[in-house]
């Protein structure tokens, strides 16, 4: 079935929603993007989403005038005209159509290109991976050094998760200078003695909306969290590890590159903040 997506202020099928081969999103990858969770027919999260969205824009010098309230109006009304209740909303902002191809921005004014569209995904929560827990490899961190920015340039994360896949595996974990930065998709956690352990800000890694949240629950919870970069070895000698993302939530990991950690089950932390997140942001959503 086709959808009702959102193109510059229209909404039209997707069939008919075109964007121009100049288009700085298309040519440089010159583009911001977010993903809004929904459930319920609800956004999580999505205060935090837009707050991202404009630092993204802003450390990218790119405009765009739409305010927080419209931004609300549109992913609600997209989400009602597909009737999504588990899935997502996804939001790009290029630079605009330059009107050729040129590595100079394009004179400012130029008004820029605004996608939306929804991705309906039933089974989020009930997700058997969730049970079952996922298997990563590790890959080098070949990314660009401004990894806090959330741009479309997402070909190196697609082709590490291509070689996870290839491996019959389920995710990648990058590795820069001994030490592991984030998933393809997700930030990362190892959990030892009790203790939970995930990078620390910084421009290596994208500042995750969940894994804000999320740290927020575990310190509530009384769990101890320690942010600091540790290596795959590290991981591996864990008693478990999770990831986070806006649509898989928390989701455990049972084996790093093809070490199994634990029991080679989801472990009890995971598991229970998998809970409280998905609780809390199901009574928060708007
Ligand atoms: N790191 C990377 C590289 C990501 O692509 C994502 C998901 N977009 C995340 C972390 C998790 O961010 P969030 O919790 O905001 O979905």
């Amino acid at each position: 079935m086709s959808r009702t997506v959102y193109l510059n202020g229209t909404y039209l099928p997707e069939e008919e929603a075109q964007v121009s081969i100049f288009d700085r999103g298309f040519v440089m990858g010159d583009a911001v993007y977010e993903v809004t969770c929904v459930l319920d027919g609800k956004l999580t999260e999505f205060d935090g989403h837009m707050a991202r969205l404009q630092r993204s824009l802003k450390e990218l010098e790119m405009v765009c005038d739409i305010t927080r309230d419209e931004w609300l109006e549109i992913h609600r009304k997209l989400i009602e005209l597909n009737g999504v209740e588990e899935g997502g909303v996804y939001l790009q902002v290029t630079r605009g159509n330059a009107g050729d191809r040129d590595f100079h921005y394009p004179p400012a004014g130029t008004p820029p290109t605004v996608v939306l569209y929804t991705q309906s995904k039933p089974g989020l929560v009930e997700d058997p991976k969730a049970d079952k827990g996922i298997k990563v490899i590790s890959v080098p961190d070949l990314r660009w050094h401004r990894r806090d920015i959330k741009t479309v340039q997402l070909l190196y994360a697609s082709m590490a998760k291509m070689a996870a896949e290839k491996e019959g595996k389920d995710d990648a974990w990058f590795v820069e200078d001994g030490y592991v930065t984030e998933g393809s998709s997700n930030n990362c956690y190892i959990v030892k003695g009790g203790k939970i352990i995930t990078r620390d800000l910084s421009h290596d890694i994208l500042h995750g909306i969940t894994r804000g949240s999320v740290l927020r629950m575990a310190r509530e919870a009384q769990m101890v969290i320690e942010e600091r970069p540790f290596t795959i070895a590290e991981a591996q000698s864990a008693d478990e590890a999770f990831y986070t993302s806006a649509s898989a939530f928390v989701m455990p990991i049972v084996e790093v590159d093809g070490v199994a950690l634990g029991d080679g089950k989801p472990g009890k932390v995971a598991k229970r903040l998998r809970e409280i997140y998905i609780e809390e942001s199901r009574n928060s959503a708007i």
